[in-house]
Formats: structure tokens, sequence, C-alpha cells
């Protein structure tokens, strides 16, 4: 069953949560309390940022060593850092697949796309969707993800880049925090906007993309290369004087966070409330119609650059045409 939306759009979703909004921040005429909505609505519930947060503080307190102790490369340390990508992945990722999928325990409400997932399925590796999502997520993403913060803990470890502290910068800090989810949505669309180049997408990106209808596994699952040019935005670290713990949460934002926002429903329910929000239709949109929506709503990349999909079906339709163009030049 659909809920109403007065758009031809809303028939082809089992739940269609209504046109999409993007960030308040760059509407003009500016509207402050919208932004103070949009903020709160993000960090203060339990939401792709908040739970990538918490999920940092835990791993930064309890696997992530002192700098000091990593200024060169030892198994020790190097096996923590990996347990602190590997074992939130497999937490958020196995639970809500679990709970979702596999209990289905809130059966169809909030999920927006009626079909289950291919677990019998030629396209992917093992033939199994969910098989193949682990396997890509596991192997090659927090593989990667774990050896560019190998490289940036050792080189802030011993004191080639500019390393700050809360308690002498508290502001900058706390500053630089709010910002990285901006910083990774202006990195992600850049580099996702080349992997849609029909040359790159045959190749790479287009294993994240046999996931049509997605799932909390599909986040991440990404082709080796991919995997490489999508966690590079980690090395801004080197860059902006940052804190071990900006690498931690940023980590977590990347790698959780799509997790969430692929897990097809838009909210976890407890009973009848509404707990947790989980998945994006903006992103959900991609993964149906492919040209468009390559950012984030965070960061209102595609509507500047002509490739928002609002969630309408004249939206579709102009994606439709857009899509065409590209393979036929
Ligand atoms: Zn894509
Ligand atoms: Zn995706």
């Amino acid at each position: 069953m659909s809920d109403y939306v007065d758009d031809a759009e809303a028939e082809r979703w089992n739940h269609h949560p209504g046109m999409v909004s993007l960030n308040p921040l760059f509407a003009w005429p500016p509207d402050p309390m919208a932004v103070v909505r949009w903020y709160r609505g993000a960090w203060f519930q339990i939401t792709a940022v908040s739970i990538p947060f918490l999920l940092a503080v835990i791993v930064w307190w309890a696997l992530i060593p002192p700098l000091a102790a990593m200024e060169t490369f030892a198994v020790g340390w190097m096996a923590q850092v990996w347990l602190a990508n590997l074992l939130p992945q497999v937490l958020v990722a196995g639970g809500l697949h679990w709970w979702l999928y596999s209990r289905k325990g809130q059966g169809q409400v909030k999920k927006f796309d009626s079909r289950d997932l291919a677990y019998s399925n030629g396209t992917f590796t093992f033939g199994n969707q969910l098989w193949d999502n682990v396997f890509w997520t596991l192997a090659s993403a927090i593989t990667v993800a774990t050896v560019y913060q190998w490289v940036i803990f050792w080189v802030m470890a011993n004191g080639w880049v500019p390393v700050v502290t809360f308690a002498e910068n508290p502001i900058w800090c706390v500053f630089w925090l709010a910002l990285i989810p901006l910083w990774s949505g202006l990195h992600y669309y850049w580099a996702h906007r080349l992997e849609h180049h029909p040359m790159l997408y045959a190749r790479v990106h287009a294993l994240h993309h046999r996931n049509v209808n997605i799932g909390p596994w599909s986040g991440i699952s990404n082709h080796w290369y991919e995997n490489i040019l999508y966690f590079s935005g980690y090395f801004i670290h080197l860059v902006i004087p940052s804190h071990p713990f900006h690498v931690m949460f940023h980590a977590m934002f990347q790698q959780v966070s799509p997790v969430m926002s692929h897990s097809g429903f838009e909210k976890i329910m407890a009973g009848d409330t509404e707990a947790a929000k989980a998945g994006d239709f903006f992103h959900q949109l991609h993964h149906r119609y492919f040209e468009c929506n390559y950012g984030t709503s965070e960061l209102p990349f595609d509507k500047w650059f002509g490739t928002f999909h609002d969630g309408s079906a004249e939206a579709t339709t102009r994606t439709r045409t857009h899509k065409k163009q590209m393979y036929t030049r």
C-alpha cells in the first residue's frame, strides 16, 4: 500500500515519503529556524549522524590507543584500529539486516521498495545479494578504510602534521566536527559523479549498483577502486588540523551512515513509534533511476547542477532523458 502523495511516482513505491527536502542552510531567502530544525533533527535524534558520533566516542575510547603508541607500525595498534572499523560495521549492518530483513520486525512499514533482497541472483558475487554485500563491505571497504587510517594516525603520531586537542582548541574542534558531514558530502559528490562516467561506471561503480533494491549491507559494498577513491577524503586530516577523534568520527560517518541510509526503510519503528531515522529516499531514488542525486541532501550540488530528483514523476522523466543522452553521445 502506498502512502498517499499526489503524484504518479508514489504508485511506484510501497512507501513514498513525499517530496525530498534539502538542507535549508543553502536555501534562499534564508530561513534560520528551518536550519535549526534540520541540524537539531540530525544531531539530537537517532539518525545517520548521531549514531556514527556515538560509535566514534565508543571506539575512540575503547580501541584507539594514544598517538604516542602509533609512531611506528606495529601489529597491536593496527589490529585495534581494524577492529574499531570492523565491529561497528558488523553491529549496525548485521543488526539492521537481522531486524528488518531476517526477522522482518516491522514488516513493510516505512519500506520504500516492496521487493525483498535478491537471495538467489547470478548478478551477485556468490549468487546472493547479502553475501555479495557482506564480502565487498568487509573485505574491500573496511580494508581500504583501515589502511588509510593507519597511515593518517602514523603521520599524526610522528608530528609531521599539526594535531589539535579539545582542551586547547575547543571551538575549532567542535566546529570541525560539525563540518565533517559537509566535507564528506562534497568529496562524495565529485567522486561519485566521476564514477558515473560511462567508462568508470561499467568497470567499477556497477558493482555497487547491482543493488537496485538496497539493504543495510549495500551501504559501502563497493569495488576496490571505488573504495580507494571514496575513502581518500580521510586525508583531509593531514591538511586541516585535526584530533584523532575527528578521524574516527569521519570514519564512522562515512562507513556506518551509508548502512542506515541504504537500509531501505525510512524509519525504524518501535511498536507504533518512529524510533530512528534510517533510509534516505534521496539516495534510494539514485539506486532506482541511476543518473540523479549523485550527492547528498546535506549539500545540494544536485540541485545546482540540474540532477536533483525530488521524488516526483516529472523528475523521473527528466532523469530518464538525461540518462539516454549520456549513453548516446
Ligand atoms: Zn551511483
Ligand atoms: Zn548507494
